[in-house]
């Protein structure tokens, strides 16, 4: 992405940097290596640290100095979450990225602690063309408010929906709770942060326009939901037919 393309003024880190981060996306998480052991993986509930309400209202203040940042110093600050708009959505599965941990174990993304192949045991292309990554890139981007791009907290049924119809298994103890204790408290936030967020997205008209090129999300237009309301989305049918992309 070329920053110098977009207005000065365009809202980039206006309300996304929902968990206080105004820096590298990392920066959002207590930072833990990735060594065996659930203690040592940023947990699940690392993602619920604050409640929407909370950090939404600080988001004028983390937008101002964003913004300030991005234009007065010569450094690239990212905006996690934020700068969905600018990446298309959700970057996970082999999209245009993907985790691979100590153990071998190819994931999705760093803070998706599950999979169904290993470094050790396949090739890279293999493993980037396994049902479960294409049925997350092809339920990608998987709603329209693109403020809103994750499959774990804006859209908990979608991972779960690709990790159990995938026979994905958990990379650590631990990491199931996500897809089960978890998931009624990460709906309810999905649901707050939506309900945020929705106006603010019906605001953003730069990024509608820098999407209208994107074919991924003129397929998720074309659609006519988000992935987690349509049930039978994608799934081995749908994932034969999409292969490695990019
Ligand atoms: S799964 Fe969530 S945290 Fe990971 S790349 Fe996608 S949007 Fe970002």
């Amino acid at each position: 992405m070329r920053y110098h393309h977009l207005p000065r003024d365009q809202p980039l880190g206006r309300h996304a940097n929902r968990f206080g981060a105004a820096g590298a996306p990392h920066d959002a998480f207590p930072h833990r290596s990735h060594g065996r052991g659930g203690a040592d993986h940023p947990r699940p509930h690392d993602l619920l640290l604050r409640h929407p309400d909370g950090h939404l209202g600080d988001a004028p203040r983390l937008h101002e100095r964003v913004m300030h940042i991005r234009n007065t110093r010569p450094i690239l600050v990212a905006d996690f979450w934020g700068d969905g708009p600018l990446t298309g959505g959700c970057l996970s599965g082999g999209r245009k990225y993907i985790h691979i941990n100590n153990k071998g174990d190819v994931e999705p993304c760093i803070f998706a602690h599950f999979a169904t192949d290993n470094i050790k045991e396949k090739s890279l292309i293999e493993c980037l063309s396994s049902d479960f990554f294409k049925d997350l890139r092809n339920m990608a981007p998987f709603g329209k408010n693109l403020l809103l791009p994750c499959p774990l907290i804006d859209h908990p049924g979608v991972m779960k929906k690709a990790v159990e119809r995938n026979g994905a298994y958990p990379t650590h103890d631990g990491a199931l709770t996500m897809l089960n204790e978890m998931q009624p408290e990460l709906h309810v936030y999905a649901k707050q942060v939506r309900e945020a967020l929705t106006p603010v997205w019906q605001e953003t008209t730069w990024a509608h326009k820098w999407l209208e090129s994107d074919p991924d999300y003129n397929k998720r237009l074309k659609r006519g939901a988000d992935a987690d309301v349509l049930a039978e989305e994608a799934g081995p049918a749908a994932a034969d037919k999409v292969g490695a992309r990019d």
